[in-house]
């Protein structure tokens, strides 16, 4: 058995994931998990979706029960922050006190809701834990009027989960088109479209500016001077890195832990996965932050490669999904002109696939209730391919038989 020791920073899916890797490749070593949550590491994605209308419980989301810890002798620490590390000293210090040398440390600390000032108070919500999801489950169930600041996933999610405990629901956002930022102002009007027919009021090109507790709810002032009474309010307005820890130990940041393509940061033997780290892509040639389940998980799964011994650069397509009401929302990959897509299938239909090509090769694709498309483009997106506009809208040729499989790819998908 090693005597080595790699302490894990962060309770989600990136530092759980990091866990399970370390264990899958042998290393027998002391791995210690530090999360400052309250519970083991779970998986966020139903907290705007299933565990907000009361349809999934908690653990049912849960990256791992409970006893697995144990069994694979995990020394899980919850409800303990990181507040230092030493780089020279090879340590880091608990919230209690405790000093942790470490042989490999990987930071996997997530990111936060970005808050808008003053708004603030008992019925103003921010989304990223269990414990929010859960607080705003419960005042959902006594407000009638609820009012989404932020048209992004998170808004949009929130808001068809609210319409289906029938809830009436109002999203302000400054842009011209709900989600056009990550989805383009094609797909942006289809979900907008989708969001309406729902008797959701799109406010867009509008934000608040002024919120004021009265005796029994808020009322908030737009840009345009327009009063708004309601009971609650949920702001989704994008998240910040929690890139303090590593910062203060002087590791290098710039918009997230700056790592690269092996998820090492500018300090020996400290590894950043998730949310939080800013990695360089060997495919795409630059650094990129992704805030996604997936990613998270594979950045963690390899990390953990690297720490035992690997050298395995990570270069996955990025893939995502977004479930609002009844439709799936997936894409994969990094679209070169959210405005210049190739639609196979139908906007109107809702059924679709929406293609970046460039030069003959795809960039990316992003579904509306097509995951099958997602998958396929998934596991031939970095292989050598070559298409047209032309076929790719015609419905009547499989797409798996116009884009060969890597098998690189394939063996990661
Ligand atoms: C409501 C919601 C819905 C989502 N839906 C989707 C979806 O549909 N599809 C999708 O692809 N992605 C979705 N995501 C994004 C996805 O959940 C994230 O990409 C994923 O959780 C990132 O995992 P992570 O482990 O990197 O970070 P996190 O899950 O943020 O975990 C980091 C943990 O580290 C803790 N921590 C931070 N600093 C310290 C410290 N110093 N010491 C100890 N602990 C610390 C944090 O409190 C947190 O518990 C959603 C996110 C949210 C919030």
């Amino acid at each position: 058995m090693s005597t080595r020791r790699h302490v894990l920073v962060g309770g989600g899916v990136a530092a759980a994931a990091t866990a399970t890797h370390l264990r899958k490749h042998g290393f027998d070593g002391e791995i210690v998990l530090v999360g400052d949550e309250p519970q083991p590491p779970y998986e966020r994605p139903p907290l705007s979706k299933d565990f907000l209308l009361g349809t999934t419980e908690f653990e049912e989301f849960q990256v791992r029960p409970p006893a697995w810890y144990d069994e694979q002798s995990v020394d899980l620490r919850v409800g303990i922050r990181v507040t230092a590390i030493d780089v020279p000293g090879r340590s880091v210090t608990l919230s209690t006190g405790e000093r942790l040398g470490y042989d490999g440390l990987v930071l996997a600390t997530g990111v936060r809701p970005r808050r808008l000032p003053g708004f603030d108070g008992d019925r103003v919500h921010y989304l990223r834990t269990a414990a929010d999801s859960q607080r705003l489950r419960a005042q959902l169930a006594e407000s009638e009027r609820v009012v989404v600041i932020g048209a992004g996933f998170i808004g949009c999610e929130v808001a068809a989960a609210a319409v289906g405990l029938g809830k009436q629901v109002t999203i302000f956002d400054p842009a011209p088109t709900p989600l056009a930022r990550v989805l383009g102002a094609t797909i942006g009007s289809v979900m907008t479209g989708i969001h309406r027919s729902r008797g959701v009021q799109i406010r867009a090109g509008e934000y608040i500016s002024e919120l004021r507790h009265t005796g029994d709810g808020m009322l908030l002032t737009s840009n345009l001077g327009h009063r708004v009474e309601c009971d609650l309010v949920v702001v989704g307005i994008g998240c910040e890195p929690n890139v303090e820890l590593a910062a203060e130990a002087g590791l290098a940041t710039d918009g997230g832990i700056v790592v690269d393509e092996y998820g090492r940061t500018s300090a020996p033997d400290i590894y950043a996965a998730g949310d939080v780290a800013a990695q360089y892509h060997p495919v795409y040639g630059r650094t990129i932050r992704v805030e996604h389940h997936d990613n998270a998980l594979r950045q963690g799964a390899n990390v953990a490669l690297n720490l035992t011994g690997s050298a395995e650069p990570f270069a996955e397509a990025h893939w995502f999904w977004s479930d609002q009401y009844e439709h799936s929302l997936q894409s994969v990959g990094r679209p070169a002109d959210l405005e210049d897509l190739v639609i196979r299938g139908s906007l109107e239909d809702h059924d679709f696939s929406a293609f970046s090509l460039v030069d003959g090769r795809i960039q990316a694709v992003i579904s509306l209730n097509r995951p099958r498309d997602v998958l396929e483009v998934r596991r031939m997106l970095f292989a050598p391919h070559e298409v047209t506009a032309e076929q790719l809208r015609d419905e009547s040729v499989p797409l798996k038989r116009l884009i060969p499989r890597s098998p690189w790819a394939t063996a990661r998908a």
